[in-house]
């Protein structure tokens, strides 16, 4: 074979090359064909003579010739040149192609020596053309069947060999291999799908079916479980109609079978959800007329035969006839397109009951495919609109208890003011009008006495009464624990008011029993009108003044009315400037305790003074109780003065005592408030008075008023007893007379009144009055104190009908604090 090779060629090389699997070629530096080995020369045995000492060139195709003409150039040296590629076609007809590879070839010194051509095929087979073909055909299939993710098996039968695709090794995660070494797949299918793979190849194998489908999953290394798709056919059978050759393809379908997987999810989700929903479906086709109720749109309706398309007509045999109207509109505003359409309605079903229903739709409109639809849903609301309806009358129902008085059902505070309101949005802010305000008397006692239930029975009762004499006259309303307040609208005259007034005092003082007893009341009424134009008062000037007049009322008398005069306020404002007054006197310590001697009757000696207080007041000079007490009482301040008072006195006394005086016991005024104070025994303890130092005097009317807290009085009277004071009564005969109050104080003395004591010296009726409370003492063992002694004549008249210790203007006035240190040396024995 060595003919064919060039002798400027060493036979080393030829004889390498001819042991090669591989068809070569030599070339020259410009690219002639210089030698050929025995594989080329065996592939093409008659071109190769032709082949040797042409270029290459020559037999390449078009596109290959001018690369390889760039290699092999003048001057390019083949060092420069990389490895290339080129077809070249044998010469002949019909001459086959053969792919080769071009190398430079260099020598030691890096020149080029020329160019080594390798066929890349292996082209031992006799065909090697047809061959490549044929193998080019199958990677094309492979190609294709790859690029659609498709793998492909074939069981081959006597005249193919059993084939799998590399497709079907690399969708499992597998090395390919030959079929006889797959280890058996069917280990990797998921347990739950295995029955149904077996079971298609049982019925291919037992000649049921030749086609199968199956989806199962199969456990990829990496990826988890997959899901496979396979499709496999029986291509023939033998006389046993055994298969013999079946063929099958594979695609991996996990990605679809994930978008499937959540599509059915969601849909299971939409279709529990109308179902939780209780929602009906409906579509209506404007073509046919015809609308698909879906089962739970005919649960809804109360439909019971299942049949889910109907005519557009009878959806409005169901409505309500006070709904038809709507449901009509409705019906033609879906059709005409308007969006968001909703509507409430009602439905009668066949077993008549109504129903609420709230229908939503939506028109679609698709010219080319189904032309005009409505799809709606709708659901039953009845139950909703039931507790919705609850809700509404729970609400009014709390709407209606804020404002008004539970116990009584009158307008309360809030009803009244918005009444008031009302009134003027429609009369105009200079409407006349009237209020009365009203508090019941007795009330107090009634509930201490007879129980919280009669009390109750009382406000009710009384509020009845209002209601009926006030008509629609005006508005009654209940204030406060015992105050009412009526609102009368309009112009009211004098004797009209007089009227309404006369009617509700009467009512209140007839007879009212409760569980037989007889619950004794009465009213104080404050009037106060506004006039319609020219009057400055305002609506809330108004109440206050009403007010004010009621407090006049209660101050006139129990049971009593009061029209408002404009002197009301002036008063009202020196109270509150007073009351204002007093706190700060107290705090800038502006008091003073005065004190009055008495005197024993019998002796003439000093037995003890009456603290008196005085305000010591920064611009008006000092101020006699009578001055600012009335008002402090009122205002609820006078237990404060006493409590001032009596540490005062105190403070006096241990002075008094430092400076080594005789300390003379001092009677210090309690007021009724003081005495009321649940905290006074407390506070009196605290004070730690010296035995005998300290008496006390209470006011007799303390005990005539019945509207008070018995039960602290009592207790406090009982302390003081207990703790050893002596009480007086003071101003005894000035008020009611209450021998009771008198008995249970069983007081240590008893001072009478100044105003009995003055006209003692000309009258013989007076002095027989005090004797006869003289008398009164003594059954109780009390000594008695006569207030007021002016002159000898009433300290002798007064020592003669009996009385132990003598007060008054003719023995000693009242004296500052300083004074009573002279007065005291005066009296002192001289050492
Ligand atoms: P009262 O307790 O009856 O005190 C006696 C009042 O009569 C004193 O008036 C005294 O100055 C006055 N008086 C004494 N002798 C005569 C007299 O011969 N002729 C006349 N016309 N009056 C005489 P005062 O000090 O103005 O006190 C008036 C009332 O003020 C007291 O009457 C007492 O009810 C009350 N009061 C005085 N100080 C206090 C106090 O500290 N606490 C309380 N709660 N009330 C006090
Ligand atoms: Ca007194
Ligand atoms: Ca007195």
């Amino acid at each position: 074979m060595n003919t064919h090779i060039s002798p400027t060629y060493p036979a080393l090389v030829t004889s390498v090359l001819n042991t090669q699997d591989t068809a070569c070629l030599l070339l020259d530096t410009a690219g002639v064909i210089v030698f050929a080995n025995d594989k080329f020369a065996h592939l093409s045995s008659h071109h190769t003579t032709a082949l040797l000492g042409t270029p290459l060139t020559t037999h390449c195709s078009a596109n290959d010739r001018a690369a390889l003409e760039a290699i092999f150039g003048a001057g390019c040296a083949p060092k420069d040149v990389l490895p290339t590629a080129a077809t070249l076609i044998l010469p002949g007809p019909d001459g086959p192609a053969l792919s080769l590879g071009v190398t430079p070839l260099l020598g030691p010194d890096g020149a080029g020596l020329g160019f080594l051509c390798q066929a890349k095929q292996d082209l031992s087979t006799p065909s090697p053309v047809a061959e490549a073909e044929a193998e080019a055909a199958v990677s094309h299939w492979e190609v294709a069947l790859k690029s659609a993710g498709l793998a492909v098996w074939d069981t081959g039968g006597p005249d193919a060999p059993y084939f799998i695709s590399d497709a079907w090794f690399e969708m499992r995660g597998l090395k390919p291999s030959a079929p006889a070494e797959i280890k058996d797949w069917l280990d990797d299918v998921h347990p739950d799908d295995l029955p149904q793979v077996l079971g298609h190849k049982r019925r291919r194998d037992s000649g049921q079916t030749d086609n199968t489908t199956v989806e199962y999953r199969f456990k990829h290394p990496t990826r988890g479980w997959i899901w496979i798709l396979s499709h496999t056919r029986v291509l023939g059978r033998d006389d046993q109609n055994r298969p013999i050759r079946v063929v099958g393809s594979e695609s991996d379908v996990t990605q679809f079978k994930d978008v499937e997987n959540q599509h059915h999810a969601a849909m299971r989700r939409l279709r529990l959800a109308l179902e939780v929903a209780e929602l009906g479906i409906w579509q209506y086709c404007h073509e046919t007329k015809m609308v698909l109720w879906d089962d739970q749109l005919l649960r809804i309706y109360g439909i019971e035969d299942g049949q889910n398309l109907r005519p557009s007509s009878e959806w409005t045999s169901f409505i309500h006839p006070d709904d038809q109207e709507v449901a009509a509109k409705f019906a033609q505003d879906c059709i005409s397109g308007i969006s968001e359409l909703i509507l409430d309605y009602r439905i009668i079903r066949p077993d008549g009951a109504i129903r609420y229903v709230r229908s939503r739709a939506q028109r679609s409109f698709d010219e080319t495919e189904h032309g005009l639809r409505v799809i709606g849903m709708s659901f039953d609301v009845t139950e909703d609109r039931q507790k919705t309806q609850d809700l509404e009358v729970a609400r009014a129902a709390m709407e209606y208890d804020s404002r008004h008085d539970a116990l009584t059902g009158l307008a309360n505070r809030r009803c009244l003011d918005e009444y008031h309101d009302t009134m003027l949005q429609q009369a105009g802010d200079d409407i006349a009008f009237a209020v009365l305000h009203m508090d019941l008397d007795r009330f107090k006692q009634i509930n201490d006495a007879m129980g919280h239930a009669a009390g109750d029975a009382v406000l009710c009762h009384f509020a009845m009464r209002l209601t009926e004499i006030i008509g629609d006259e005006g508005l009654p309303a209940r204030v406060g624990g015992d105050e009412f307040v009526v609102l009368l609208p309009g112009t009211h005259t004098q004797h009209r008011l007089d009227d309404i007034v006369a009617q509700i005092t009467s009512a209140a003082a007839s007879p009212f029993h409760f569980e037989g007893q007889l619950c004794h009341f009465g009213i104080s009424i404050g009037i106060a009108r506004h006039h319609a134009s020219g009057d400055d008062d305002t609506k809330v000037a108004t109440y206050v003044n009403a007010d004010l007049a009621l407090y006049q009322a209660k101050k006139t008398g129990r049971n009593c009315s009061c029209h408002f005069e404009p002197r009301m306020r002036v008063e009202a404002l020196a109270r509150r400037t007073m009351a204002d007054d007093v706190s700060k006197a107290i705090e800038n310590n502006e008091f003073r305790c005065h004190y009055q001697p008495q005197f024993c009757a019998q002796s003439g000696k000093v037995v003890g003074f009456e603290a008196l207080v005085r305000w010591h007041c920064p611009g008006r000079g000092l101020l006699s109780p009578g001055a600012f007490l009335p008002t402090a009482t009122a205002n609820g301040q006078a237990g404060e003065v006493d409590a001032w008072v009596l540490r005062n006195v105190l403070a006096h006394q241990a002075s008094w005592a430092a400076q080594g005086f005789e300390v003379p016991a001092v009677s210090v005024n309690l007021s009724q408030e003081r005495l009321m104070n649940p905290r006074f025994a407390q506070s009196i303890t605290a004070l730690d008075i010296p035995k005998g130092q300290i008496r006390f005097e209470l006011l007799e009317t303390t005990f005539l008023d019945e509207g008070d807290d018995h039960d602290t009085l009592s207790e406090n009277i009982r302390f003081l007893r207990t703790a050893g004071f002596e009480l007086e009564i003071d101003d005894f005969g000035s008020g009611h007379a209450s021998i009771l109050g008198f008995i249970k104080i069983a007081p240590s003395r008893l001072k009478i009144d100044r105003g009995l004591i003055a006209p003692i010296v000309a009258s013989q009726s007076q002095r027989e009055i005090v004797r006869a409370i003289v008398n009164i003492a003594r059954l109780s063992n009390a000594e008695v104190v006569a207030e007021g002694i002016e002159t000898i004549d009433h300290a002798q008249i007064a020592t003669k009908l009996g009385c132990d210790i003598l007060q008054g203007y003719g023995l000693a006035r009242p004296m500052a604090e300083h004074d009573v240190r002279g007065f005291l040396t005066k009296a002192r024995p001289a050492a």
